[in-house]
């Protein structure tokens, strides 16, 4: 058991109920484990990580009380009633830790590590005194992209007319105006957005599941602004080693249907855990596949296209049409997925963990970004790594785009620039450099603790 001075090191990690914000956090979490800290994993009850994966840390659920709470219809509010509906039972529970010391043998200090989404716990740690870490899973480059909202706002730039849209940002290269979260959004909903998001309470670091060479302008941006270390370990799915963090069971049967598949032939769609389709639109999606004649892998998550349970808005043509060209399922073993030879492109909605996932993987990218930094992933996998490109959702179009990726010379063009991407990202997990990084983090961590 680790000692610190005769305590023992506990963690608090609070991860938001996102499943592209939970793996991270587990991902970390089992990391540090590994580096000998006791790990508490304070989760709402919405959305719990499956414990039984992760027999090695201790599991506190939180009561949100957000049953009833649209988390894709009304995501501030959602998260305005968790933070405040989880605040006291985690600072009860801190608080029986703290007495606990004074009284018992069995002493323990406490650092908590959390999201911007689940600020409450930083509200909680600085209350109590306790250092506090945030945690970021999103792209570095979301950071000084919210940021800037409040003050293009005033200047009479944001939302920006339609003049601008094509324009860089001001110190934000290479993203443009049309880049920057929340566009679409009435304004006093993105400025509580951006208020929700910025840290208020002092934090002693960040950790960003990110790589310094893909993101430099961002973090260098971050670390003048914060002044304090910005460590940046990612990509955790690469460096550690975990059970499924999934919230959906993972479909395995697809791999033995890719395992039949010719080389770099299938199209994988997914647009991950949060994205909704309309009808319409997944009629095109679902056009487009059969159209382009390449095998497809298609994620349609349960309740992803509105009005329907599944897969029932396939009129009955189509979904024959569709019978033995590629397969449906409602969740797929991504990293699998994109690790196996027979996948030649990746038709996403740019999160920030599909983007790190594919650039890992070499796989290059169809480009469908929907909201918060999915635009600036794109624009990153566009015209800076330029290993996709972006694709319109329209008859006609989807089936081109995918040729286009799959076996056009443009498509092998990507490919040859996104396995230099991976080659670099080989390179920085094999060398060391990444796990020499995730140790400092951990010695850094250790030393905020009260001896
Ligand atoms: N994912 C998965 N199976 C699927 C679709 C997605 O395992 O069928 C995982 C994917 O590997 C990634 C996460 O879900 O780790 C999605 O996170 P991301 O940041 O890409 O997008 P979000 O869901 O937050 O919009």
């Amino acid at each position: 058991m680790a000692e610190n001075g005769g305590r023992r090191r506990r963690l608090v990690m609070v991860p938001s109920p996102l499943q592209g914000h939970m793996t991270p956090m587990l991902q970390l979490a089992t990391y540090l484990h590994s580096q000998n800290f006791s790990i508490t994993i304070a989760h709402s009850d919405f959305n719990p990580p499956d414990s039984s994966n992760h027999p090695h840390l201790t599991f506190l659920p939180l009561p949100s009380n957000t049953s009833g709470t649209d988390i894709s219809a009304g995501f501030t509010n959602f998260f305005k009633t968790l933070n405040n509906n989880c605040k006291t039972h985690l600072h009860n529970h801190l608080i029986q830790i703290i007495n606990a010391q004074n009284n018992s043998s069995d002493k323990e200090s406490v650092v908590v590590i959390h999201e911007n989404l689940t600020f409450f716990a930083g509200t909680v740690a600085c209350d109590l005194g306790l250092p506090a870490i945030l945690l970021r899973g999103s792209s570095a480059a979301f950071f000084p992209a919210f940021n800037i909202i409040p003050k293009l706002h005033q200047d009479g730039n944001f939302p920006p007319p339609d003049s601008l849209l094509q324009e860089i940002v001001p110190g934000l290269y290479p993203f443009r105006y049309k880049d920057l979260p929340f566009l679409g959004r009435p304004i006093d909903q993105t400025l509580e957005m951006v208020n929700m998001l910025t840290p208020k309470t002092t934090l002693s670091a960040f950790i960003w599941n990110t790589i310094e060479f893909l993101e430099e302008s961002a973090l260098t941006q971050i670390r003048n602004e914060y002044k304090v270390p910005v460590f940046t370990i990612g990509p955790l799915h690469k460096i550690v080693t975990t059970c499924s963090t999934s919230f959906l069971e993972e479909d395995t049967s697809c791999i033995s249907w890719l395992d039949k598949q010719a080389p770099k032939s299938v199209v994988y769609v997914s647009l991950g855990s949060l994205a909704n389709l309309d009808e319409k639109v997944a009629i095109e999606v679902a056009w487009g596949l059969v159209n382009s004649n390449q095998p497809f892998l298609w994620v349609v998550r349960p309740g992803s296209v509105r009005g329907f349970e599944w897969i029932e808005f396939l009129p009955e043509g189509l979904a024959d049409e569709m019978k033995g060209r590629g397969l449906i399922v409602k969740w797929a073993p991504q990293k699998s997925v994109l690790a196996h030879n027979t996948v030649g492109g990746f038709w996403s909605h740019c999160g920030w963990n599909s983007t790190l996932e594919s650039v890992s993987e070499g796989v290059p990218m169809l480009c469908q970004p929907f909201d918060v930094d999915q635009l600036l992933n794109a624009r990153y996998l566009t015209d800076v790594w330029k290993m996709g490109f972006e694709v319109v959702v329209e008859r006609g179009e989807i089936e081109g785009a995918i040729k286009r990726l799959l076996v056009g010379e443009e498509g092998e063009e990507m490919r040859q620039r996104a396995m230099q991407m991976q080659e670099k990202v080989k390179v920085a997990v094999s060398d060391g450099d990444r796990k020499m990084y995730l140790k400092r983090t951990g010695i850094y961590i250790s030393r905020l603790f009260i001896p």
